[in-house]
């Protein structure tokens, strides 16, 4: 199956099901959850979909079918995974700065949870003793990842529990007799660097020791994956060795579960959104090309300052010319500035790249402006996922009152 949609599949989608869309490419999803099993091959590693990447039911369900488990980020994707059609024992919830309550409901539903403050563990050993084993996340203080924003493991990071704590996670540990069965440790996104996970592995072999219940090492996601031509990704085959090769070393290590969390590996590059354009605007300073939609829709450029690869699949050749292209909300929403594109002309369509990974899950209803539906392609059939809204999405659950 083809690894991109072709342009032409792109327009096709565009005319059935409107723009803004964002589509999916299921076999791109496939392909890659391939390559993470290919590459890790044993079955002592265990893959997780990071579900905050994309939560749409349809591509969870698709994701569970595919063979691989679910890492959740709040109750409701929990809740989301469980509807899905993923087992209890299937779904992982890696836990950060939530209320306790949402750790009992998640217990409760039966799903396995990674604890990220001693407050919480604490609150557990008090609650339950021993009765739920659970996982914790260290802090490894490492820097990693594309940049600060997206960097989660460093030493002023507020996720996990500083592995400076240990004694007072041991004290914790030890006067309930909390069965710890994972550790976590999640270094951040856009890592390309197999060392990276090395340097975290080797943190947690000096920890591993002191945790006699433990089954697993959680190595988080993070994977980078390209977003232009040329771009440095991480190799997931020197990856898997690299890692097996450091715990088969390692004698207290021989024995654990290794586990993983990939969001974007799994659903980056298999995402597009695809946009319509508004307008044309010459000024001295740039020609702008404002398109149906704007940080409302696709926020990772304004946001992380991200490069998402855009083309004019209507017009492909086209004399190239550099445009600026913004959005049509009432803030500044550059995707792009001075990009060479083919001529666009009113009503081009163009596609945005790597739309998958935090795309329409970090969307918002801006300006009133309705969310996109969503489309699934899976073996050349294009099927709608999720609606655009409507004008009673906006309102549902306001209150009117006259005041
Ligand atoms: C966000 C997140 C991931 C996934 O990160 P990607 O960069 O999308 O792979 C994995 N684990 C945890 C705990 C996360 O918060």
């Amino acid at each position: 199956m083809s690894e991109q949609l072709t342009n032409e599949e792109l327009i096709q989608v565009a005319r059935e099901f409107g723009t803004p869309v964002y589509v999916y490419n299921a076999d791109k999803i496939e392909q890659q959850y391939h390559k993470l099993r290919g590459a890790f091959g044993s079955e002592r590693v265990k893959i997780f979909y990071a579900a905050k990447a994309l939560t749409n039911l349809s591509v969870l369900r698709f994701i569970k079918k595919l063979g691989a488990n679910v890492d959740c980020s709040s109750i409701n994707e929990v809740k989301l995974a469980l509807q899905a059609g993923f087992e209890p024992s299937r779904i992982l919830y890696t836990s950060n700065g939530i209320h306790f309550t949402e750790i009992e409901e998640a217990l409760q539903l039966g799903v396995f949870v990674n604890i990220d403050s001693l407050f919480n563990l604490q609150k557990l050993g008090a609650q339950y003793g021993n009765k739920y084993p659970v996982g914790v996340r260290l802090r490894p203080n490492i820097m990693a990842g594309g940049n600060l924003k997206i960097s989660t493991g460093h030493d002023k990071s507020k996720f996990g529990i500083p592995v400076e704590q240990l004694d007072q996670l041991l004290e914790i540990v030890k006067k309930y007799n909390i069965r710890i069965r994972n550790l976590h440790i999640h270094t951040g996104s856009d890592i390309k660097d197999a060392a990276v996970f090395v340097k975290g592995i080797e943190v947690l072999f000096d920890i591993i020791p002191h945790f006699p219940y433990l089954q697993s090492v959680d190595l988080g996601g993070g994977f980078k994956v390209a977003y232009k031509e040329g771009d440095p990704v991480i190799d997931v085959e020197a990856l898997a060795q690299k890692v097996l090769t450091e715990f088969d070393a390692h004698e207290t290590a021989r024995r654990l579960e290794i586990w993983f969390e990939p969001g974007k590996f799994m659903v980056s590059e298999a995402g597009y959104l695809i946009t319509s354009v508004n307008l044309i605007k010459e000024t001295s300073a740039t020609t702008f090309v404002s398109v149906n939609s704007g940080f409302n829709h696709l926020i990772r450029p304004m946001f992380y300052d991200a490069y998402h690869r855009i083309s004019n699949i209507t017009n492909p050749s086209g004399p190239v010319k550099a445009y600026s292209v913004v959005g049509n909300i009432c803030e500044t929403d550059t995707f792009a500035w001075e990009r060479p594109l083919p001529e666009v002309r009113e009503g081009d369509l163009l596609v945005f790249y790597n739309a998958g990974a935090y795309g329409y899950e970090m969307a918002s209803t801006f300006n009133s402006r309705f969310r996109p539906a969503e489309v699934i392609v899976y073996k050349g059939n294009a099927q709608l996922i999720r609606k655009r809204d409507t004008l009673d999405d906006l309102t549902r659950n306001q209150v009117v009152v006259d005041l």
